[in-house]
This record gives C-alpha cells, structure tokens and sequence, in this order.
C-alpha cells in the first residue's frame, strides 16, 4: 500500500488540500486527487475506476472533477462527471492540463496540481459558480 507522503510532503499535502478548499470556493464543483505511481491498465479507464471508487459520480449536480496522477509515469487524466461534459466545450481541461504537466515537467508534483486545481476552480466558476447552499459533498483529501 502506497502512502501520500510516498509523493509528497506533509506541507505539500497541506498545500495542495487548500488549493482544493479555495477553488470550491469559487464553484459547487467537488475536487479530488488521486495519487499513484504508475497506471498499470489505460490511464483513462484507471482514472473512471477510481472516479467511482470515490463515490464522485454521486454528486448533486454531476460535478466532480478527478485529478488523478501516475507520479512516476508523469501522467495526469483529468476527469469531470457528466454535468461537466454536458455544458463545458470539449476542450475545456486542455489548458489546466497543460499547466500541470509542465509543472511535472520538472518533477514539481505540488506545485502542478496546486496550479491546475487552482486553474480547474475558476473554469468551473463560469459553468457551476459557487452556491449559499452548497455542500461539501466530497472529502478533501488525497486518496493513494
Ligand atoms: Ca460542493
Ligand atoms: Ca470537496
């Protein structure tokens, strides 16, 4: 069983869980991270199995956005449910994406999740803009 701290530090885990807090409070988007080191099936198929792991293709409005990392293979899927799909143009998490792998680029796992966690919440905005009554309807936490 692999552990954040295999990827990050302790401060880099806080960093990027408040980047997680600030970009859901521009947004009822709910925001995961997924950590792992390599992607042992399809990226894109291991980022879906995970996505209904975590039980985020239960939110209220259809909103949740996976980031989920293979650390070592420098590979990022970001994946939003089916609310996202359905009103957000298809190139729509190209330019978080790129941010991201940038960052990866230089082996700065925190720093490209933090940007494009950061990124994702205000793209969110303009489709799913934060709410007076808004839950928290998924942990923010990394999962490993
Ligand atoms: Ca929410
Ligand atoms: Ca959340």
């Amino acid at each position: 069983m692999s552990k954040v701290e295999d990827f990050l530090t302790h401060s880099e885990e806080s960093e990027v869980i408040d980047a997680i807090r600030q970009a859901e409070r521009n947004t009822s988007g709910e925001i995961r991270v997924h950590l792992e080191a390599h992607a042992e099936i399809d990226p894109f198929d291991r980022a879906v199995e995970l996505f209904n792991f975590l039980h985020m293709n239960n939110t209220r409005n259809g909103n949740g956005v996976l980031f989920y990392v293979a650390v070592e293979d420098h590979i990022l899927v970001i994946l939003g449910d089916r609310g996202i799909d359905k009103v957000v143009p298809e190139d729509f998490w190209e330019s978080t994406k790129d941010l991201v792998l940038e960052h990866f680029s230089y082996g700065d796992v925190k720093q490209g999740l933090v940007d494009g966690i950061l990124h994702a919440g205000e793209q969110l905005k303009r489709h799913f803009p934060y709410r007076l009554d808004d839950t928290d309807e998924l942990p923010n936490e990394i999962s490993v």
